[in-house]
């Protein structure tokens, strides 16, 4: 037997309809949101995630499926959506057309992790993009979009976080004094931490180890160092979100795990999915389009965990809308009503009308059990007399009910 790759999952037809629900009010709230969708490619030119994501990140150090091609190319598969979604917004110069560009996806991503409830592999991101704007109102707009789609889906309870990390001016000097701080405490940080700690002191604060936890908890706060233009950007989303009824924590250890990000940054964390307890992180990166090669470009988005959301809904038990059920099912008896029952069901099906019958010539008391087995609403015996007379009984399952109908008008009755 050959194996499915370690951290790899099948969607068995079982859970097919728990996914379909997910993408579909994925895609109804991101209309809701006037957000258009944008479809790039599973790999892209490696460079793309070394420049976007940040050489300093363990995605980048660590994570990637990257292999040369048969041209000698380095290629990756796509380890998060926004780089991508950068690089043809500078491609195609979207930046041309009106703006703000509003833009989501739905894509598998790739990272070469230890697999773990909610880790993967392969796992799946619903993500948007908005480029273009500046305002606070911009960040508030995402993470309501992140909420609405979240209590679509049936979930109210997640812990929205919350922080700044500031713009390069005021992180310049924040950086400054967390490396102060950490050098002073280098013995008790981690190996990985003691390199970061030089070349991206902020991404100390995101590590897990308990030791580096300890004295991260008495650093320098990042929101003490805001200078006025990030301050009262910060308040601003703050106030937003206030207004709209929503609540937040802010936290000034979400760094989130990226280079790109400035300002805002925020996760819907929840508690019910153990360790990997974050949905959803995202936030604002101005710097990002034009450290790609297009033009200085503000941006914002997320990138939310389809696997993880799923777990998190089954965790908590949330009701998911059933499969669509066969309207009715043809019994046939005999080779002539096999014959009929086959071209009924395609004539309905061709309706828009979902129908099944048998194709293994079964016994009628197997072919009830079976229409029983697929929910089916209405089952029609079709047998020598039916097809003589031209007419059979339409059974409602719920009740029991019988209707007769003309053969010929089965397409209206349904
Ligand atoms: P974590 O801290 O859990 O590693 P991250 O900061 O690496 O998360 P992001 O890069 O922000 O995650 O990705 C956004 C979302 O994608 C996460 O919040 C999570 O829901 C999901 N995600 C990230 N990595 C994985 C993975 N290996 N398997 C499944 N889902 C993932
Ligand atoms: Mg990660």
């Amino acid at each position: 037997m050959i194996n499915i790759p370690k951290g790899t999952k099948d969607v068995l037809p079982k859970d097919a309809a728990k996914w379909r629900f997910i993408e579909d009010t994925a895609r109804k709230t991101a209309a809701d949101f006037n957000v258009k969708e944008i479809r790039t490619p599973v790999f892209e030119h490696t460079e793309v995630f070394a420049r976007g994501v940040g050489d300093t990140t363990d995605i980048v150090n660590k994570e990637m499926y990257t292999f040369l091609d048969k041209g000698g190319r380095s290629i990756t598969l796509k380890p998060e959506g926004t780089s991508a979604v950068v690089r043809s917004f500078i491609e195609n110069g979207l930046y041309n057309e009106t703006m703000p560009a509003k833009l989501f996806y739905i894509t598998p991503c790739f990272r070469y992790e230890r697999p773990q409830a909610g880790r993967l592999r392969e796992f799946h991101q619903f993500g948007v993009e908005f480029f273009g704007s500046e305002s606070a109102d911009t960040d508030a707009e995402i993470i309501l979009l992140a909420k609405t789609f979240l209590e679509r889906v049936g979930i109210k309870e997640l812990e929205l976080r919350l922080n700044s990390i500031g713009c390069k001016s005021c992180r310049a000097e924040y950086n400054a004094a967390l490396k102060a701080y950490l050098k002073e405490h280098e013995e008790g940080l981690c190996p990985l931490c003691r390199e970061r700690m030089e070349k991206n002191p902020l991404r100390v604060l995101d590590c897990k180890d308990e030791g580096c936890k300890k004295i991260t908890a008495g650093a320098p706060r990042i929101l003490d160092y805001l200078c006025g233009d990030c301050r009262a950007h910060f308040e601003k989303v703050q106030s937003l979100l206030t207004a709209c009824g929503v609540k937040y924590t802010v936290d000034p250890d979400i760094v989130r795990g990226l280079d790109y990000y400035t300002r805002t940054v925020f996760e819907f964390v929840s508690s019910a999915i153990g360790a990997q307890g974050t949905v959803c992180g995202g936030g604002r990166y101005d710097s990002l389009v034009e450290s790609m090669g297009g033009p200085p470009t503000c941006g914002a988005g997320f990138g939310l965990g389809v696997e993880r959301l799923l777990l998190l809904m089954e965790n908590l038990g949330v009701a998911f809308p059933g499969e669509r059920k066969a309207e009715v099912y043809f019994a046939p008896m005999g080779e002539s009503a096999y014959a009929q029952a086959f071209r009924l069901v395609y004539e309905l099906r061709r309706k828009g009308v979902a129908a099944e019958t048998d194709h293994a010539g079964r016994s009628l008391k197997a072919q009830m059990k079976y229409a029983d087995k697929i929910g089916a609403k209405n089952v029609i015996v079709l047998g020598e007399s039916e097809l003589e007379s031209g007419e059979a009984e339409v059974k409602r399952m719920a009740d029991g009910s019988k209707t007769k109908v003309k053969l010929e008008e089965i397409g209206e009755f349904f």
